[in-house]
């Protein structure tokens, strides 16, 4: 699915008076990937130029400037691709401006009996096409492209920020979970594993119902495991719940799981020292994660999640 909707971006030769908006854009993307702009886009100055690019080519023989033609075809509101006859004389256009190269910008795909025409004038001039797609693979891969692609195109931007979610930038250092038992870094796992909560019933307090002696994170599975047969092996008497840490990642569920938090402290159940520190450890890792909207597919598991009556509001809500 592409992300990227370029019919956001207005058509061109429209007479609004306005620059053509799809060749500015043209320019901050060759810009942005490293090509120094000889000649900005100029309002009806064509003669076959779009845009005017240089790029430095440093080798073991020294540099090298290599000066492109860029040539800007808008035709995402009509869908077709850049056909030969839309692109016309290329050769000539290189030529008659010195340029060593052709740079086909497209907001579609370039049809192939173009790129049988470009690939016939190889010996002549290099010749590249940045069609809709290699134009999006660019820019959402990055910090600074997805910064441009927020400039023109801000629709497509918002849709694709709420489904591709990224910590909020809240505290000075990157949040961390390592795991207890191996030390990966568990939130940069795709899946970053599960929190285990350790309880035990009191008798020798009358006001403590329950009592949290452990509470700690790990991958799924083997690590998971091993931690869990250590933990038994120090005491017998823990009943041991567990929470996906993925789902504690779900700003409906976080905020669910803390209202039960709260509401079982009311209630008097208990925390070791060092229980109570790993949980607000947890959570405040866990927060940048969860400071967000939620994606399509959160929607739904939120959705079934809910159906689970909040008195049973324990820190597992699985059914
Ligand atoms: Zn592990």
């Amino acid at each position: 699915m592409p992300v990227l909707d370029f019919k956001e971006i207005s058509e061109a030769h429209k007479g609004t008076g306005l620059q053509d908006t799809f060749e500015l854009f043209a320019r901050d993307f060759l810009s942005f990937i490293g090509y120094k702009i000889l000649s900005d886009p100029d309002r009806g100055a064509d003669g076959g130029i779009d845009l005017l690019v240089e790029e430095r080519r440093t080798g073991v023989g020294g540099e090298t400037l290599v000066k492109w033609l860029v040539s800007c075809k808008h035709k995402a509101h009509s869908g077709n691709s850049v056909s030969p006859k839309d692109d016309a004389n290329i050769r000539d256009r290189v030529e008659a401006n010195g340029c060593q190269g052709f740079i086909g910008f497209y907001s579609t795909l370039a049809s192939s009996s173009l790129y049988t025409n470009l690939e016939g004038m190889k010996g002549k001039f290099e010749s590249q096409i940045f069609d809709r797609e290699k134009i999006e693979a660019k820019l959402i891969h990055s910090a600074k492209g997805l910064m441009i692609a927020e400039r023109y195109f801000p629709q497509s931007l918002e849709g694709w920020k709420t489904e591709n979610p990224q910590p909020a930038k809240l505290f000075v250092e990157k949040p961390s979970l390592k795991c207890k038992v191996c030390n990966k870094e568990l939130l940069e796992q795709v899946d970053p594993g599960v929190i285990q909560l350790w309880s035990r019933m009191r008798k020798d307090y009358e006001n403590e119902p329950e009592h949290f002696e452990y509470v700690s994170w790990t991958c799924r599975g083997h690590c998971d495991d091993v931690l869990t047969r250590y933990i038994r092996g120090q005491n017998k008497n823990l009943i041991d719940g567990w929470e996906d840490i993925s789902d504690v990642m779900m700003p409906t569920i976080f905020i669910k799981w803390i209202m039960s938090i709260m509401n079982k402290q009311m209630s008097g159940v208990g925390y070791s020292d060092e229980a109570f520190k790993n949980l607000k450890e947890f959570l405040l890792q866990v927060f940048p994660y969860v400071s967000r909207h939620l994606t399509e597919k959160e929607k739904e598991i939120v959705k079934s999640r809910i159906k689970i009556p909040s008195y049973l509001g324990g820190l597992s809500y699985e059914d």
